[in-house]
């Protein structure tokens, strides 16, 4: 008898879940649109092309070094550039690097992507500041609730959607918060393109968060995985981050920061974890890259290299990295006009409900507003695939699927 008969049976995660279900189903028709993850109009992941030309240079330099063990912080030239562009470079082409005090209240660490940057950074409040509790925007990416709990940290929830109104409950948020938030409290933020609704704070909304952030003694903890690739322009999915770096007084907070989908390498794993401090002072930003690195060296001594090897290649290279600008922009701009077709589709046919909400999201989602009984309805009378809460992966959609996907959503909700 094995000593693991006992074990529960877990559930199963559901994004992948989805994503097998699809896979099984033999239907000519079958539409994915349940995984995060970027498609071409020919519905093919795409290696970034700015990706395959890092690889030929770095495949042409023949650098002997190139499968030895990183340090425990990572590649740190990576690290510089990384940093730089979650804090710095305010123009767009600027390869400028953050410079002077601003830059050393920055501590930072190559992570297993963002994923491995949100868990090291629960690893590290809950371990060295004892956070009362973590809140976690409702609904949310569900890992966060995996990660924290991992973590052994209590998880409260605040409303972050509105139903009625298809956007971010700012309110609810507000009135949550300050109604029941304590000092050292962490918040989960999403610094753009919020995983799974597609709706995101304004940025007069974001200054009033900053503020109770400030008045409570609050922990933000931003969650950055779609930077640039949310709406092409780096700078303005940053925001939020910058806006919250230059609050006086000063704000201590964490960002994870995920390379998966603006650069495409999902599963290079390439991601760092920023801890931002209050006040500059040498030994304390020594002792905390000490305790990360710790923590990192007892868990898997260092992240992976390969990927980070094409990001740094890439974001040091001015010439490489505007062909990065187009290549985002080239996502972007899929994912827009393919939010744009389905809405179009559904207002020809007069669809039962209201979709603008469809053009005002952003990202990689939406929330589509279908119940759960529709959403496996849509699953089997038409092998169309969608997470229960109604999320749809816009990039799944393409000029072949979009009006069978919009006649079988009209088709539902009837
Ligand atoms: N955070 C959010 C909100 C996400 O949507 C994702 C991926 O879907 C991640 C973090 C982490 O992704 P990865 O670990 O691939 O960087």
């Amino acid at each position: 008898n094995s000593r693991f008969t006992s074990l529960p049976p877990t559930p199963p995660d559901e994004p992948f879940a989805v994503n097998g279900a699809y896979i099984e189903d033999k239907d000519p028709q079958k539409v994915n649109l349940g995984i995060g993850v970027y498609r071409t109009a020919d519905g093919l992941p795409w290696p970034l092309r700015v990706v395959e030309a890092a690889e030929e240079h770095l495949h042409e330099a023949k650098n002997v070094h190139r499968h030895e063990y990183l340090t425990i912080q990572g590649d740190r030239e990576f690290l510089r550039l990384a940093t730089d562009l979650v804090f710095g470079a305010e123009a767009k082409n600027s390869t400028q690097l953050m410079t002077g005090p601003d830059r050393d209240r920055v501590v930072s660490i190559q992570t297993v992507s963002g994923t491995g940057a949100n868990r090291l950074g629960a690893e590290l409040l809950a371990r060295n500041i004892q956070p009362g509790c973590v809140w976690i925007p409702d609904p949310t990416w569900a890992n966060h609730h995996t990660i924290w709990e991992l973590a052994g940290v209590q998880r409260k929830t605040y409303p972050y959607y509105n139903n009625a109104s298809k956007s971010f409950d700012f309110e609810g948020t507000v009135r949550t918060l300050s109604k029941s938030a304590k000092k050292n409290d962490v918040i989960i933020l999403h610094a753009c393109a919020h995983n799974p609704t597609g709706a995101d704070p304004t940025q007069e909304q974001w200054k009033v968060l900053s503020e109770l952030c400030k008045e409570k003694g609050l922990i933000p903890f931003f969650d950055l995985a779609y930077q640039g690739f949310a709406s092409g322009n780096l700078e303005q999915d940053a925001w939020s981050i910058r806006h919250f770096f230059r609050c006086e007084p000063k704000l201590e907070f964490c960002v994870a920061q995920s390379f998966s989908k603006n650069f495409g390498l999902y599963g290079q794993r390439v991601g760092a974890l920023h801890v931002v401090t209050s006040t500059v002072n040498h030994q304390t930003s020594q002792n905390l890259l000490g305790t990360l690195c710790h923590l990192v060296r007892g868990e898997y001594s260092m992240a992976p290299r390969g990927g980070s090897e094409i990001v740094r290649t890439v974001l040091g290279d001015k010439g490489l990295k505007n062909k990065w600008f187009d290549d985002l922009m080239t996502m972007s701009q899929r994912i827009q006009q393919m939010r744009q077709a389905l809405y179009d589709e559904l207002i020809r046919l007069k669809t039962l409900g209201k979709w603008d909400h469809i053009l005002k999201q952003i990202g990689m989602f939406t929330y589509l507003g279908l119940s759960e009984t529709q959403v496996m309805k849509i699953r089997s009378r038409h092998h169309i695939y969608m997470l229960k809460s109604g999320r749809i992966s816009i990039s799944g959609l393409n000029e072949s699927n979009v009006k069978y996907v919009a006649q079988s959503i009209d088709d539902v909700v009837r």
